[in-house]
């Protein structure tokens, strides 16, 4: 693979990339880096910050895209990086898209494709409804569809199971919004660069998690010199 395993997982909220995420870095040993775990341990932690993120965060809006091009680049930078990563919830505007690919091009690398998990909208509420996350390590759950194995409490680490503060049914449809204003578009962008590939997230987590993992394999096979 030219450069390294550099994925998006691209989609709405609700639409598992979180999920699909933690399996996947599991599979292939690569970082899952979700921009909103990040800015959420910067509100954790009470840093500058994270203090000015928290309240752009419970309003559903995006934070500043310097900001996050900033604290993506740092993040993408360190060591544990250069093998890839899968990338959830950046880029997330067409700003945030054209400093990746500078990023990658100052490395002499590429994105190896971009997977847009599609979900019909009314499952979308469904879904954020019955969301518990793991405080700890940012794993999410669902109280029907995933319920962990003790009630309230993370398989992975043991940690503290809680509604996150935005997925509030309020907050959950403005995010909704800014979804569909500056990070739908992002899909026309990667089919334009021929890098988009469409998993329909509907099944079960198992099901879409073997959807994406056949892509990634037969497109690493492809893309074989
Ligand atoms: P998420 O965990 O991906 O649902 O993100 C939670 C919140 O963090 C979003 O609603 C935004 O307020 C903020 N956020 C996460 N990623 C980004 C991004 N790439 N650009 C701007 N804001 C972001």
């Amino acid at each position: 693979m030219n450069g390294g395993l550099n994925v998006i997982l691209l989609g709405p909220l609700g639409s598992g990339k979180g999920t699909q995420g933690k399996l996947l870095e599991k599979k292939y040993g690569i970082p899952h880096l979700s921009a909103g775990d990040i800015l959420r341990s910067e509100v954790k932690e009470k840093t500058p910050f994270g203090l000015k993120a928290k309240q752009i965060m419970d309003r559903g809006e995006l934070v500043a895209d310097a900001l996050i091009i900033e604290m993506m680049n740092k993040r993408l930078s360190q060591t544990d990086c250069e093998k890839g990563y899968i990338l959830d919830g950046y880029p997330r505007t067409i700003e945030q898209a054209d400093a990746l690919d500078r990023f990658l091009n100052k490395l002499q690398k590429k994105l190896f494709s971009a997977i847009f998990l599609e979900i019909p909208d009314d499952e979308i509420v469904k879904r954020l409804s019955g969301r518990l996350t793991c405080e700890q390590c940012g794993r999410s759950y669902h109280a029907a569809a995933n319920p962990p194995m003790a009630e309230g409490f993370c398989n992975q680490w043991g940690g503290r199971l809680t509604h996150r503060a935005d997925d509030t049914e309020g907050t959950v449809r403005s995010r909704i919004e800014v979804y569909k204003q500056k990070t739908a578009a992002l899909v026309d962008y990667y089919e334009k660069k021929k890098l988009l590939a469409r998993v329909a997230s509907v099944g079960g987590i198992k099901a879409v998690f073997q959807r994406i993992c056949s892509l990634i394999d037969e497109k690493g096979m492809a893309d074989r010199p």
